[in-house]
């Protein structure tokens, strides 16, 4: 079974709103194995948006429409579908009778232009909504089915869920599967060519197995998706590809069920009870924010603190001035010193110590923009080493942060 997802609303084709709601719906179409096969975004406009359901009717299995169903002029998607199909839109009194409870109850008479949204396309099947005056509508035509879901994110997935429910049975050839590989400190290309003439044998397995690799800063991603009868049968391909790719990338796979890698940090420190103390300069707290977004980091984060000038990291952090003299604040020897200074001052198990120049300005052509040196401390052990990130300032920070994170993972790891 396939799908197309069509998510209507003016303000989706501006700068200022992106569609979220294809994204939910199509992570839970896939639960029940149906595949997304095409997604498109349109305005509230009557002809544009007809264009598009007639372009998809008789095509595919499913088309899902989100947006348009308010009760205000702009939102058109009953009429479009009704105009479309060749069919009347007649005033169903039953949600006429809702809505108006709806208004009564908060004290309100109904304003009339929410009549609209009693009003149906005839042969339609009405999907209520609990929490809005929107409902939603499932329709028929040419072995295609049409459903519309309000625009609001939530009351789009409350309604979604009762659909596939009581509308959608799972497609019995199973449902989809996916399991997410995290890779960091090697390069796209690098992962691609040790592990693609590997994955490109999946797809031939008794349980076959699709792969997308995605990369973003400091990471990629490898998406395994699967098609398969039960989980069970899904998850034991699944540990076996992933076996395969952590024989080939090694220490560099940090997670297989989607953490990112501050909660694997924080795993790790957690199981050891150990504790944390940053001194971030280039990163501004970025790596402590990060760490911090995982619930219960209070157990670790002991404290962490921002030098930003030279002052600060002598002053605050006990960096010799002659350190950072002889071998500049960008450098591997004063990251050391920094992560010895602030758990010094914290006496915590762990120390880390940032320090790098984020741009567009303070490079040189031995330290260019984009160096930084790193140090974490954990008892005697340590690792200590200087990257040299391309990007402009705000992705100079954030793949500190992250080599930051993996060098500690590293160390916490051996
Ligand atoms: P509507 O159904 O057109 O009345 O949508 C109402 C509101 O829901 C819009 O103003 C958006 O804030 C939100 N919305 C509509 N469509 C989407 C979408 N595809 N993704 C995320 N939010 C949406
Ligand atoms: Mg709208």
């Amino acid at each position: 079974m396939n799908a197309r997802i069509i998510a209507i609303g003016s303000e989706l084709l501006g700068p200022l709103r992106i569609d979220t709601n294809s994204l939910a719906i199509t992570e839970r179409l896939n639960a029940i194995g149906v595949s997304v096969v095409q997604k498109t975004v349109v305005g509230d406009d009557r002809k544009e948006l007809a264009a598009v359901i007639a372009d998809a009717l008789g095509v595919v299995d499913l088309i899902v429409c989100t947006g348009g169903l308010g009760p205000t002029a702009d939102d058109v998607t009953r009429e479009a579908v009704a105009e479309l199909l060749g069919v009347p839109l007649d005033l169903d009194p039953t949600l006429l009778e809702g809505i108006q409870k709806r208004f009564a109850r908060r004290g309100l008479e109904m304003p009339e232009i929410n009549k609209r949204q009693a009003m149906v396309p005839r042969g339609a099947v009405v999907l209520p909504n609990p929490i809005g005056t929107a409902a939603g509508l499932l329709l028929e035509h040419q072995g295609t089915r049409i459903l519309l879901l309000p625009g609001p994110p939530a009351e789009m997935t409350q309604m979604l869920e009762g659909i596939i429910r009581d509308h959608l049975t799972p497609t019995p050839d199973g449902r989809l599967f996916r399991r997410i590989l995290k890779i960091t400190g090697r390069t796209e290309s690098d992962v691609d060519s040790l592990v693609q003439p590997t994955y490109a044998r999946w797809p031939e397995r008794r349980v076959p197995i699709d792969t997308t690799i995605l990369a973003s800063l400091g990471q990629i991603e490898l998406h395994l998706t699967a098609r398969a009868r039960d989980a069970s049968d899904a998850e034991d391909a699944f540990d076996v590809a992933e076996r395969e790719v952590r024989d080939l990338l090694g220490e560099s796979v940090y997670s297989a069920d989607g953490s990112p890698i501050e909660a694997v940090v924080g795993r790790l420190l957690a199981d050891r009870g150990w504790t944390i103390a940053l001194a971030e300069s280039c990163t501004g707290g970025l790596t402590t924010s990060r760490l911090t977004d995982i619930p219960g980091s209070s157990r670790y984060v002991e404290m962490a603190c921002v030098c930003y000038s030279n002052a600060a990291k002598v002053a605050w952090l006990g960096v010799p001035q002659a350190l950072i003299d002889e071998h500049g604040a960008v450098s591997e020897r004063v990251a050391r010193a920094m992560a010895l200074g602030v758990r010094r001052r914290a006496g915590t198990t762990v120390g880390v110590g940032i320090t790098g120049i984020a741009g567009p300005g303070g490079g040189s052509p031995d330290k260019p923009v984009g160096t930084v040196a790193i140090a974490v401390l954990a008892g005697d052990a340590e690792r200590v080493q200087t990257f040299r990130f391309i990007g402009p300032r705000d992705s100079v920070k954030s793949q500190s942060a992250q080599a930051a994170m993996n060098l500690l993972r590293l160390l916490l790891l051996n």
